[in-house]
């Protein structure tokens, strides 16, 4: 047993853990050499706190309750859904929650952030070059707080730092329990890769338990470079705060950078074609900014023979419901 710290039952876990049999047999019909599809899906984490995102917030408002703070504040994207579940939580829990939101573009009233504000998060926006000094945004309201007499909890971008790292680590576990269920070898674990904390996590979880398997995060926005120094540093800083020692040398990190499209936020139009491929054959929505990426290049080194037939190969669907919701004009052509 792992030694876990405070946590809070947030999350609808066990998530489904299933094959995707009918897209394959689609797949193999075109001629494809297929491996065994397996999908994990926590998109059904909750409805409005759905996706990966509460996994890692069990930890971090476990924390920040036993640390007596009142108010979170956090930051992420204009439609971040990290941002949407703690506004969410926030109102379920009793917190107040202050968002600093990138403006990428223009802030309209849709998706997650017409939830922001429905459950009343109190949003502050900054653009692109100011969020460049996202530190000081942070130290700035924090200091705000503490000046009105309020002690505020800062969660990091995604949540991604040794705190939020324990969510992806326990699905870790989650994961073994499926896998012996259905009785198989996991060959790759593959998910979309963003802020980082999803990738360490299950990188961590799959080597602290014995889980002989690749994780392989596909990036969605910065490069293979920068995953691989994020997610080595929060696992050793997890390591060092928890006092467990880590074989470094043998815990692997796996990007996959080929597939980010042109930016974050924006998809290939190939995209949105495997998000109807997948929404009609299998009654799954995948969203265009991170789980549709990864998707798609999933299939791409399918037809590029990267795996053998016999190979099992298990996505992690991390939510992005509300994103794709903004993006109606898109999933039109
Ligand atoms: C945040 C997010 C990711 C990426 O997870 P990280 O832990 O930030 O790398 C993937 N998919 C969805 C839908 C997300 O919201």
């Amino acid at each position: 047993m792992l030694a876990y710290p405070a946590r809070l039952d947030l999350a609808q876990a066990p998530t489904p853990f299933y094959a995707l049999d009918r897209l394959r047999a689609k797949l193999q019909d075109q001629g494809l050499n297929v491996p065994r599809l397996w999908v994990k899906r926590d998109d059904l984490t909750g409805c409005l706190t759905s996706g990966n995102k509460v996994r890692k917030l069990e930890f971090f408002l476990a924390d920040a309750k036993r640390r007596g703070c009142q108010t979170i504040i956090t930051s992420g994207g204009i439609q971040s859904n990290h941002c949407r579940a703690v506004a969410v939580l926030g109102a379920q829990l009793g917190f107040k929650v202050h968002l600093l939101l990138r403006l990428d573009s223009q802030p309209h009233l849709v998706g997650n952030l017409l939830l922001d504000q429905l459950v009343g998060a109190e949003i502050s926006y900054y653009s692109k070059n100011e969020f460049q000094q996202l530190d000081q945004l942070f130290d700035y309201w924090h200091n705000y707080y503490a000046d009105i007499g309020i002690s505020s909890y800062c969660i990091p971008t995604g949540g991604s730092n040794e705190v939020g790292i324990w969510g992806y680590v326990a699905a870790a576990e989650e994961l073994q329990k499926d896998f012996l269920r259905e009785q198989i070898v996991p060959d790759r674990i593959i998910h979309a890769t963003g802020s980082g904390g999803t990738q360490a996590g299950l990188t961590l979880g799959c080597h602290i338990l014995g889980i002989d398997t690749t994780v392989e995060g596909y990036a969605v926005c910065d490069d293979a470079d920068y995953f691989n120094t994020k997610i080595m540093y929060d696992i050793n800083t997890w390591s060092s705060v928890n006092q467990q020692p880590i074989d470094t040398d043998k815990l692997k990190v796996e990007t996959n950078e080929q597939y980010r499209g042109p930016s974050y936020g924006v998809a290939q139009p190939e995209v949105y074609q495997i998000i109807k491929l997948l929404a009609v054959t299998e009654g799954i929505v995948l969203d265009h900014c991170y789980t549709g990426k990864a998707f798609f290049g999933m299939l791409e080194d399918i037809k590029k023979d990267r795996f053998s037939a016999d190979d099992n190969l298990v996505f992690i669907h991390t939510g992005g419901l509300f994103g794709l919701l903004s993006q109606q004009n898109l999933l039109d052509n």
